[in-house]
């Protein structure tokens, strides 16, 4: 075990290189990215590794790379209003170019703020719609004179790639524990940079070891980045023993374990049994079927044993995506006690190999009724993708409770609907509307991404 004067400069460490990360405009393309894998390189031999935009994988396409030099608003006195040298969170992430004068009505329409947190701005992206934007405080916004601006987004999209990076300790068996983690967001402390950090020095110290598990640690961008590494390396996907996806992890919050989608998996066990020796206060959650991206390694056709520990869930602290989630918020403390907690899963998963058995899962045939449907979900390898089959317009476009209630059913239902959880299990298992989930179910019928069985 790790003694205290080292943890503690390991909180130094990792707390360092968030900040030296932390200016980079990072997105899920581009060269925030590959600056920010360059800097981890120093720590480990990370594979970087580029793939083309336009590659299909599974049922999405890798998008055009996106760069940003700069950008800004000027007021009719030449003022700079708003300006992306500032904070890289005023860009509306994977804005399209613009170069115009523009009344404030019109500017409004481009404008995202938070009227709840007034001094805080957002950070929001639209990587799959073309648009262009920017965020502001509210307060800021509030401020917005009847005058003629001058916007000026000076961005590219261009064909290029996606790129991520991957380091594999070889271990005694061809068995692995994967560790997941992300690196597709701007200036954002607890969610993003303390995955990637604690992923990062994790692999620097476990390479100085002998381990019995291979190790793989990916840093990927979110969503699009697991798609794609899951769609080209299905061939690996076999030796995927245990895994955690690891985000959220410098907040001074309790730690938080999110099952794996079946629950009674070795890493479930493992990591509530280091969460109940470490004799603080702890939370465990039933797996649900958004968040980061246990979402595509346990989807219906993978179903990996894959859980997440974090401290507070990404949309569970109110900084959560916002300029709040600075240097200020994450702690060395909490970044260390965090590190230990992993080290911790890592050495008792290697007591723990003998017993070692991967579990298959048995599908239970289930009885049909017309009152209680089962689906089956034609797209179960990863998330299929909504955006370009206009699901979420039939749902309204409004970020209302109502359509995140709908948004949630669509994930509930895809991720369920493996032939073995009919509808009613469904609505037990997401605590929803039944009279919604089937409505949605019949939205993704319509849409050809289920089937009923
Ligand atoms: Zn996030």
């Amino acid at each position: 075990m790790i003694n205290k004067f080292d943890l503690e400069k390991i909180g130094e460490e990792m707390y360092e290189l968030i900040r030296e990360l932390y200016p980079i405009n990072r997105s899920i393309t581009g060269d925030g990215v590959r600056k920010t894998l360059k800097i981890l390189q120093k720590k480990i031999e990370l594979k970087i590794h580029e793939v083309p935009s336009g590659t299909k994988v599974f049922d999405w396409t890798i998008p055009q790379e996106w760069n940003i030099n700069d950008a800004y608003i000027l007021n009719s006195k030449n003022e700079k209003i708003v300006d992306f040298q500032k904070s890289n969170l005023h860009v509306l992430q994977y804005s399209i170019p613009i170069k115009t004068r523009i009344k404030l009505d019109e500017l409004k329409n481009h404008i995202y703020t938070l009227p709840k947190q007034p001094k805080n701005i957002p950070y929001i992206t639209s990587f799959y719609s073309k648009n262009w934007g920017f965020c502001m405080s509210h307060n800021e916004f509030l401020k917005l004179k009847d005058d003629e601006y001058f916007v000026y987004i000076d961005s590219k999209l261009t064909d290029g790639s996606l790129t991520y990076g991957e380091y594999l300790i070889k271990g005694k068996t061809d068995e692995e524990v994967l560790i997941s983690t992300y690196v597709c967001h701007p200036s954002l402390c607890n969610d993003n940079l303390s995955g990637p950090v604690l992923a990062t020095i994790l692999a620097k110290y476990l390479s100085k070891h002998d381990i019995y598990y291979s190790i793989r640690f990916l840093f990927i961008p979110e969503t699009v980045g697991a798609i794609t590494w899951l769609s080209i390396n299905e061939d690996k996907i076999k030796n995927i023993a245990h895994g955690l996806v690891a985000t959220c992890l410098g907040d001074s919050g309790i730690s938080t374990y999110k099952k794996s989608r079946d629950g009674n998996n070795i890493i479930d066990k493992i990591v509530e049994e280091v969460l109940i020796e470490s004799g603080e206060p702890y939370k465990i959650l039933d797996f649900w079927p958004s968040g980061s991206d246990e979402r595509q390694y346990c989807s219906p056709a993978f179903n990996l044993p894959i859980g997440s520990l974090m401290r507070t869930p990404y949309d569970m602290f109110n900084e959560y995506h916002t300029s709040a989630d600075n240097l200020d918020f994450v702690r060395k403390d909490c970044l260390s006690n965090s590190f230990s907690k992993y080290l911790s899963v890592i050495h008792k998963l290697e007591k723990n190999h003998d017993n070692f058995k991967r579990k298959k899962s048995v599908l239970e045939n289930k009885e049909t009724s017309k009152d209680d449907p089962v689906f089956i979900n034609l797209f179960p390898k990863c998330e299929p993708q909504l955006g370009k089959r206009s699901v979420y317009e039939n749902i309204g476009g409004q970020k209302d409770q109502e359509q995140l209630k709908k948004k949630k059913g669509i994930q509930w239902i895809l991720n369920f609907s493996d032939g073995k959880h009919s509808l009613r299990d469904i609505e037990k298992k997401s605590k929803l509307d039944y009279d919604l989930l089937l409505s949605m179910a019949d939205l993704l019928n319509e849409k050809k991404l289920l089937s009923e069985i």
